[in-house]
């Protein structure tokens, strides 16, 4: 199955994501893991997307897309993925649209995590807190929900549309929220 996860920083989705890929035995994409390894290893994109992450903004959408179609091109990947953090624009949505639709491996449910403003800054702090992670600072914080609010969350439209759209209730425990998700996915 051709899974996106799309919701906000601190809904649950990475956890969800690592979850249901192992369920599914398909690769967990995450563009942010994959910066974050970038910037690690010093490579020449993680050294020009740094600055870009540690204030929250979001990396440039050429570089992005075409990081996405590479991962997406291995061969792990050929039965199925499960993306988190991508897509996270109206271009990145039409780029994977068409990208995918192209080659015949539309997407089968967009999972969109539901979750309110201050409960999403709330388990961003404490995650601050629990893994020092160089972009949770409070200013990039409030801007990526400030992106998310202004350019990710207008996707669900796009995806309603299309007949994708599965709503996921993220203010729940990790277990309850799995089990929704699997229910919804598989009929269960
Ligand atoms: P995440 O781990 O998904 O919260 O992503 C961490 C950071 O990586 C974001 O704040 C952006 O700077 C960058 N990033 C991740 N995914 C994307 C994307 N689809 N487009 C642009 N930037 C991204």
């Amino acid at each position: 199955m051709n899974i996106i996860l799309l919701g906000p920083q601190g809904s649950g989705k990475g956890t969800q994501a690592k979850l249901l890929a192992t369920e599914l035995g398909v690769p967990h994409v995450s563009t942010g893991d994959m910066f974050r390894a970038a910037i690690a290893d010093q490579t020449p994109l993680g050294v020009r997307v740094k600055a870009v992450l540690d204030a929250g903004e979001l990396v440039p959408d050429d570089l992005t897309i075409a990081l996405v179609q590479e991962r997406l091109s291995g061969p792990d990947a050929v039965s199925g993925f499960i993306l988190d953090g991508f897509p996270r624009n109206r271009a990145q949505a039409e780029a994977l649209d068409q990208w995918l639709d192209g080659i015949g491996r539309p997407v089968d449910a967009v999972l969109c995590f539901e979750l309110s403003n201050d409960v999403a800054t709330e388990r961003m702090l404490a995650r601050a807190d629990a893994e020092g992670r160089a972009d949770d600072t409070p200013e990039a914080i409030a801007r990526r929900l400030e992106i998310y609010r202004d350019q990710t969350a207008p996707l669900q439209e796009h995806y309603r549309k299309r007949g994708t759209l599965v709503p996921v209730d993220a203010d729940d425990s990790i277990d309850a929220v799995h089990a929704g998700i699997v229910a919804a996915l598989l009929g269960t």
